[in-house]
């Protein structure tokens, strides 16, 4: 069959990962298209935004470190370009984030996170329970201590996602509203892709973003299909009254009983809070013990959310990949990219993702900020692995 409408990129997935790679390609002039039924829909929908480098630094990942870094210093620019763009209010809020303690042994694990913090170069600064409720006086009276990190910011992945669909279609994205079903490949080269009405649409580059997804796409050879697997997350959204107004100043966040738990005050009087980290496939069943579990540790955090209208319940699935970090650029099998496995900091790599696939898109290869995320690391990793 023949490959009808040539451009020269088309990306499948059409959430916030596959939509600022389209943008940013059709920006530098490449004609370029996005396969998706529901585009701006996906992770982002359920996501709290949180643009979190510094709390969310785990050991082991001081790599990702760097990029999440690069993305946060990004995001002025970058919602300030979109918004001047678009005319859309990201609700991007520099208001920083207030890390605390409940018990003994969070706030030995909070020191810990501090002492890496530190030898990371990160600013943040410790402070006493009595401290913490100063700056947010809705705190439990039981709060330990905490770590303030004012760089730690937010932004609505909602109206990220609508911005970055109207950025999109200003730039003369095409948009296709259905299933890529099989990746098209001819002469050891991506090609394009089928489409769920059997039609076929051709590329001189594909990328694949299809979040969650991405390693379920029919066509692409077995060793370049990506480690990629969902991780669920609920999620819960309060109303605050204008009345109570402000409930928080900041995002909140804790590990209570060992689950993380964050509270997200945006602007609009939305709460949300977030989040369980569930490996149940592709469920997202919304559980009574998941918005238990939420609301009891949120709860204990913040006593006064149970004054709160609950207006929202959801489930999303991070895309989840081996190492927690993103797969960028291109693969082994000519003319086919990844840009996905973004995991729990999609939202907050979106502007660096889109600045590292347009050039990679342009020049063939990464920019040095996104090089140690090819997905060649793991076809390295399998065959130094392999028995002698
Ligand atoms: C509960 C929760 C909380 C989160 N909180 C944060 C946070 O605070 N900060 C942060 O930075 N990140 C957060 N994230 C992570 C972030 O939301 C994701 O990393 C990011 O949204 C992933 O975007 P994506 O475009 O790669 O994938 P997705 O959003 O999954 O989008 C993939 C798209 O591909 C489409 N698709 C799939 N297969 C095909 C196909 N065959 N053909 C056509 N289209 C296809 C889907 O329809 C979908 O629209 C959170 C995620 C969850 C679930």
């Amino acid at each position: 069959m023949s490959l009808s409408r040539t451009s020269d990129v088309l990306v499948i997935g059409g959430g916030i990962i596959g939509l600022v790679t389209a943008w940013r390609a059709a920006q530098r002039g490449l004609s370029t298209a996005v396969v998706d039924p529901e585009p701006g829909g996906g992770a982002a929908q359920v996501a709290a935004g949180m643009l979190a480098a510094v709390t969310e630094l785990h050991h082991g990942e001081q790599t990702l470190l760097g990029l999440n870094l690069a993305s946060a210093r990004r995001y002025p620019d970058f919602a300030a370009e979109l918004t001047e763009l678009t005319g859309h209010d990201l609700g991007y809020r520099r208001c920083g984030t207030l890390a605390v303690a409940l018990d003994a042994d969070d706030r030995t694990h909070l020191r810990e996170l501090h002492a890496l913090q530190r030898a990371s170069g990160l600013e943040s600064e410790w402070l006493s329970g009595r401290d913490c409720r100063r700056l947010e006086p809705m705190l439990a009276p039981g709060v330990r201590g905490g770590l303030r990190v004012d760089g730690d910011h937010q932004i609505d992945p909602r109206r990220l996602a609508g911005a970055l669909m109207a950025a999109c279609e200003q730039a003369g994205v095409v948009f296709h509203r259905t299933w890529a079903e099989r990746l098209v490949v001819r002469r050891d080269r991506a090609a394009g892709c089928e489409l769920r009405d059997g039609s076929r649409l051709g590329a001189r580059q594909v990328v694949l973003a299809a979040g969650s997804r991405s390693g379920q796409l029919a066509g692409v050879p077995d060793d370049v299909l990506p480690p990629v697997r969902p991780v669920k997350g609920q999620v819960v959204r309060l109303t605050v009254p204008k009345r109570y107004a402000p409930f928080l100043n900041r995002t909140v966040r804790a590990v209570v009983r060992g689950s993380q738990v964050y509270l997200v005050p945006r602007l609009s009087g939305e709460l949300v809070i977030g989040a369980t980290t569930e490996e149940l496939g592709w469920d997202t069943t919304v559980t009574a013990g998941g918005v238990y579990e939420l609301l009891r540790d949120a709860h204990e955090l913040v006593p006064g959310i149970t004054e709160l209208p609950l207006t929202e319940t959801r489930a999303g699935l991070r895309p989840g990949s081996p190492d927690n970090a993103p797969l960028l650029g291109p693969t082994e099998l000519p003319g086919l990219l990844l840009a996905t496995g973004h995991y729990r900091n999609g939202v907050l790599l979106t502007p660096v993702t889109g600045d590292a696939l347009a050039h990679a898109l342009t020049t063939g290869e990464l920019p040095e900020v996104a090089r140690p995320f090819t997905p060649r690391r793991f076809r390295t990793a399998v065959l130094t692995e392999l028995p002698a």
